[in-house]
């Protein structure tokens, strides 16, 4: 009722999706594919007392005691959106078009974009979010690889964060009516699940994330932190405007708690302006100027909703200050001990461009791993303006 409308991100509707999960588990006809987010292993490092380098394959552990079939980490699919995204805005600092480039991967500001400033629409990036571009490849790529029908997969994606339930029911994100991502649950909801199962610390055992998707990047691991997804640009955006990577990858201005961060980065004559905002009420103002006409000086804008971005995400158990700055500090500490710390020399990724992509912005990457927002329209609304007519 009002309690749902009234909700900013629409989640609410969607609560509580272990059901259907256990279900789907039980069928054994269904293939059960997981996908979980690089925030959630801060939180389960913490949780299970584990080191920074122990965390993804404890978790991947979990997820295969829990009762998934395949285990992948949405970190392959934060380095496929930092290939997408960074070739858009280097596409648009050519042609100097629809800049500042505001990020796309939060679905709490994508609603806010809709919602309160739809003029600003032409300034997100059209990417969509990690979770969709792993559901649509897991749907697409792996569905025809492995041969598995589509009716017999089942897509699920463990994140710190409740708008993501709303983002995955989207239409456009089902195509022919079957959803890039059948359901989404909370770092709570699969703590939960773990409860119910009674699986204790000593029967999980450590692994591997499962081929083809089991190589990520530290770049695409700090994602889960504000400034993580501008980062990763940098990293790629200098190497393709000079040809060699930056010589110090660590971006440490845009790292870090703070609402509004900057970082000006200057690379092969071309002057690249970023800022990092995290904590929706931080964006208002700049929101309102840029819609306004008013040259910010920037041209890219990450903003994620939640303040430190996804470690601070409303799905998570609560946390106090002190947990968040460690959960900052599993990633950054992930990211330095990574073997590949570029998105872009991902070789999983360069596989799957080779293989069924082409390359990023192609045609098929455009078809799959793009999308389009609209200006929101109530329910309401919509059926007065019907009613009218
Ligand atoms: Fe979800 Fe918050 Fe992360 Fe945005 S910042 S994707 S709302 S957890």
């Amino acid at each position: 009722g009002q309690c749902v409308r009234a909700c900013p991100c629409g989640a609410l509707d969607y609560v509580r999706e272990r059901g259907g999960v256990f279900s789907a588990m039980h069928d054994p006809e269904k293939v059960v594919v997981g996908f979980v987010a690089p925030a959630v292993r801060s939180v389960i490092a913490d949780y299970y007392g584990l080191t920074p380098d122990a965390a993804g394959a404890y978790t991947a552990g979990l997820m295969r005691a829990v009762g998934f079939d395949k285990v992948f980490d949405f970190a392959f699919a934060a380095d496929l959106t930092i290939l997408e995204e960074t070739t858009e805005f280097l596409d648009r600092v050519a042609s100097g078009e629809r800049l500042p480039q505001f990020t796309s991967c939060c679905p709490g500001w994508v609603n806010l974009v809709e919602r309160r400033f739809p003029e600003l629409i032409p300034h997100l990036s059209s990417c969509k979010s990690p979770q969709q571009m792993m559901g649509a490849t897991v749907k697409n790529h792996f569905a025809q690889r492995t041969g598995i029908p589509l009716e017999k997969l089942y897509t699920v994606s463990i994140v710190p964060c409740l708008a993501k339930k709303y983002e995955a029911a989207r239409p456009e994100f089902a195509p022919d009516g079957v959803r890039d991502v059948d359901a989404v649950l909370t770092t709570t909801e699969f703590l939960e699940m773990i409860e119910m199962l009674h699986l204790r610390p000593e029967d999980i055992v450590p692994a591997e994330f499962d081929e083809p998707y089991a190589r990520v990047t530290g770049a695409g691991v700090l994602f889960g932190a504000s400034g993580g997804v501008a980062e990763a640009a940098l990293r790629m955006a200098v190497e393709k405007l000079t040809g060699a990577p930056p010589v110090d990858l660590d971006v440490h201005e845009v790292r870090g708690l703070a609402g509004v961060k900057e970082a000006t980065v200057t690379a092969g004559g071309t002057t690249v302006r970023v800022a990092v905002i995290s904590g929706l009420n931080n964006v208002d103002a700049l929101a309102r100027r840029i819609r306004d006409g008013e040259d910010v000086g920037y041209d890219l804008i990450e903003v994620m909703a939640c303040p430190g971005g996804c470690i601070n995400g409303a799905g998570h158990p609560v946390p106090q200050d002190r947990e968040v700055r460690e959960r900052q500090q599993v990633l950054v500490q992930i990211d330095r001990a990574a073997p590949v710390r570029l998105s872009q020399e991902n070789p999983d990724v360069l596989r799957l461009y080779e293989d069924f992509y082409g390359a990023p912005n192609s045609p098929l990457a455009h078809d799959l791993l793009h999308t389009t927002y609209a200006p929101f329209r109530p329910a309401a609304q919509d059926a007065t303006v019907a009613g009218a007519l």
